[in-house]
C-alpha cells in the first residue's frame, strides 16, 4: 500500500523533440507503494514521461527525484527502476529459467564484511547459484507459472510470455517497476486476467508500479491514482473515484467512461440552461459563462411524458448484461442513459436530472464548432446565418463544373444539396459588424472576457442561441445588437459521418 513518502518527483518537466514539446511543465509526484497509471489517448506523451523516468530520455527542462534526491544524470542500469514493455523482447534462444536469470547473472554487488581479525573487508561478489535459483521460483510463483522452467518461450502464449517478461523485470527488485502498456498486444480476455493478476502481483510485492495506457477502464480498475493526459499536458490527477465522478473538464469526462456533454451557460445564481431548458444545480459559475455541462448516463432518470424536466422519445435501447442503454431525443439533441428498467423504441417520456448529477466545467474554446449543411447554392448554413464558403474542401481534389456540381478527384458528380458537415471557424476569423443586418448571422454580445491582451466575445444568435465566440482586439458592450461576417476561407468543413 502507498505511504506518504514520494519515491519519484516531476517538477516542471518539459521534453522537446525537434522543436515540438512532447510533454510540458509535467508537475506530478508518486508515493512509494502506489499503482499510479498514466492515461491518454496516443501521442499524448506518456511514454516519454515513462522514459525520462527510466533513464532512457533526459527532460530538455526540469528536475526529476528519486527519493528527494535528483536522478538527473544517473544512468538507466544505476536507477533501481526497471520497465516492462508491450513487445516484451523476450530471448527466443533462452529457456524460460534463463530469461529470468539473465539480468542475475551478470549481476556483481559490493560486499563488506569482517575477516578473522575484526577488519572491514569488501570484495565484488555474484548471486550464487542456489540465490539465483530461489529467485527464480519465486517471480516464477508470482507469475504463476512455477512447472515452466525448462520451456522453450517461443513455445508460450502471448500472455505467458508477458508474464515472463514481468518476472524478469521483478526478479532484479527494482523499487519502482514501470510499465508501458504491457498488456497492449494481448486478447481481451487475457487482457482482464492480467489486470487483475498485476494488481495482485503490485499488493505481494509491495513495490511502486508506474502504468502506461490508453485503455479508461484498465485504468480505472487497477489504478490507486491516475494521471490523466492530453497534448503532452496533464489534465487531471486523482484517484479512480474522483476523476469519473468529478472530472476537470469535458475532455477528462469524455476520456473517462461515457458521459453526456452538452453546451450549456449559466443564466443564474446556480441555473445553467442547456438542452432548451434551465436547471438548477449545485456549482457556482458566473453569470453568462459559456460552459460543458456533463451528465453521466446512469444519472438521467427516465418518468412519464409531462412528468420530467424535459420530454422527448426513446430511439434506441441496447441491453448491456446489467442495465439498458438507451438513446434518448429531444430535438436536436441525444441523451444516453443507463437504466435496469427498459423503455421501448417510439415509447414517449420524460428525463429528469438532479440538480448534484449536473456537472459544470469551464469550457476551453479553442475554435467555433458547428453543425450545418450545404444549400443548394454551394454556401453552407449554421448558427442561424448562411455562409459563403469553399465546398471543394470537402473532397480532396475535386473542383465545380459549370453548374456548380462538385467533381470529386475521380471524376465523380456529386451533388452536395442538404449534405451535413462539420463547420469550424477559428476565435480570430470572425468580424463584428456591429449592427444585425449587414453581416450573415445575427445575434447579441452575452458576455466579454478580458483575456490580458484582448477581449473575448461571445455573441448568441436570435433562433437557435448558437454561440460564436470571438478573440478581438476592440472593445465592445454587452447587450450590443451585432452580426457575423467570415471569410469563405475560414470556414473548415467536413462532411459529417454517416451513420447508416
Ligand atoms: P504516448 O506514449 O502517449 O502515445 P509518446 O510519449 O510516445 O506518446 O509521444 C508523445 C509525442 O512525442 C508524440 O507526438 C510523438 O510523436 C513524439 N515523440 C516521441 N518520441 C519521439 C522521438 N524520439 N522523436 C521525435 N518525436 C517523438
Ligand atoms: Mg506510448
Amino acid at each position: 500500500m502507498a505511504t506518504e513518502e514520494k519515491i519519484i518527483e516531476l517538477i516542471g518537466v518539459d521534453k522537446v523533440y525537434d522543436g515540438t514539446a512532447a510533454v510540458e511543465n509535467l508537475n506530478l509526484y508518486v508515493r512509494k507503494g502506489e499503482f499510479v497509471t498514466l492515461l491518454g489517448p496516443s501521442g499524448c506523451g506518456k511514454s516519454t514521461t515513462l522514459r525520462m523516468i527510466a533513464g532512457f530520455e533526459m527532460p530538455t527542462k526540469g528536475t526529476i527525484l528519486l527519493n528527494g534526491k535528483e536522478i538527473t544524470d544517473v544512468p538507466p542500469y544505476e536507477r533501481p527502476i526497471n520497465t516492462v514493455f508491450q513487445r516484451y523482447a523476450l530471448f527466443p534462444h533462452l529457456n524460460v529459467y534463463d530469461n529470468i536469470a539473465y539480468g542475475l547473472k551478470l549481476k556483481r554487488f559490493k560486499n563488506t564484511y569482517e575477516d578473522k581479525d575484526g577488519k572491514k573487508v569488501t570484495k565484488v561478489e555474484k548471486l550464487s547459484k542456489a540465490e539465483i535459483d530461489a529467485k527464480v521460483s519465486r517471480v516464477l510463483k508470482l507469475v504463476d507459472l512455477e512447472e515452466f522452467e525448462k520451456r522453450d518461450v517461443t513455445t508460450l502464449s502471448g500472455g505467458q510470455q508477458q508474464r515472463i517478461a514481468i518476472a524478469r523485470a521483478i526478479v532484479n527488485e527494482p523499487e519502482i517497476l514501470l510499465l508501458d502498456e504491457p498488456l497492449g498486444a494481448l486478447d481481451l480476455k487475457m487482457r482482464k486476467d492480467m489486470q487483475l493478476e498485476l494488481k495482485a502481483m503490485h499488493d505481494k510485492l509491495g513495490i511502486t508500479f508506474i502504468y502506461v495506457t490508453h485503455d479508461q477502464e484498465e485504468a480505472l480498475t487497477m489504478s490507486d491514482t491516475i494521471v490523466v493526459m492530453k497534448d503532452g499536458k496533464i489534465q487531471q490527477i486523482g484517484t479512480p473515484i474522483d476523476i469519473y465522478n468529478e472530472p476537470k473538464n469535458a475532455f477528462v469526462a469524455d476520456f473517462i467512461g461515457e458521459s453526456n456533454i452538452f453546451s450549456g451557460w449559466i443564466v443564474g445564481d446556480k441555473k445553467v440552461k442547456f438542452i432548451g431548458k434551465v436547471f438548477d444545480c449545485v456549482d457556482d459559475f458566473p453569470l453568462n459563462e459559456n460552459v460543458d455541462v456533463v451528465v453521466r448516463p446512469e444519472d438521467v432518470v427516465l418518468t412519464d411524458a409531462g412528468q420530467g424536466d424535459v420530454d422527448g422519445e426513446i430511439i434506441s435501447s441496447v441491453f448491456k448484461g446489467v442495465h439498458y442503454e438507451m438513446t434518448f431525443s429531444v430535438g436536436k439533441t441525444e441523451i444516453l442513459i443507463q437504466d435496469t428498467v427498459e423503455r421501448k423504441v417510439g415509447e414517449k417520456c420524460a428525463v429528469k436530472i438532479a440538480p448534484d448529477s449536473i456537472h459544470i466545467m469551464h469550457r476551453q474554446i479553442d475554435a467555433n464548432r458547428f453543425e450545418g449543411y450545404i444549400t443548394k447554392k454551394n454556401t453552407v448554413k449554421f448558427a442561424d446565418g448562411e455562409f459563403e464558403c469553399d465546398v471543394t474542401q470537402l473532397y480532396a481534389g475535386s473542383h465545380l463544373d459549370d453548374e456548380g456540381y462538385l467533381i470529386t478527384k475521380e471524376g465523380e458528380k456529386i451533388d452536395l444539396t442538404d449534405v451535413e458537415v462539420n463547420v469550424e471557424v477559428g476565435l480570430r476569423k470572425i468580424e463584428i459588424i456591429d449592427n444585425d443586418e449587414d453581416g450573415d448571422a445575427a445575434g447579441e454580445i452575452v458576455q466579454i472576457v478580458y483575456k490580458g491582451d484582448h477581449y473575448q466575445v461571445t455573441i448568441r444568435t436570435d433562433e437557435e442561441e448558437e454561440d460564436f465566440v470571438v478573440d478581438t482586439e476592440y472593445a465592445w458592450n454587452e447587450h450590443d445588437r451585432v452580426s457575423v461576417k467570415i471569410k469563405p476561407e475560414d470556414i473548415k468543413m467536413t462532411l459529417k459521418a454517416v451513420n447508416k
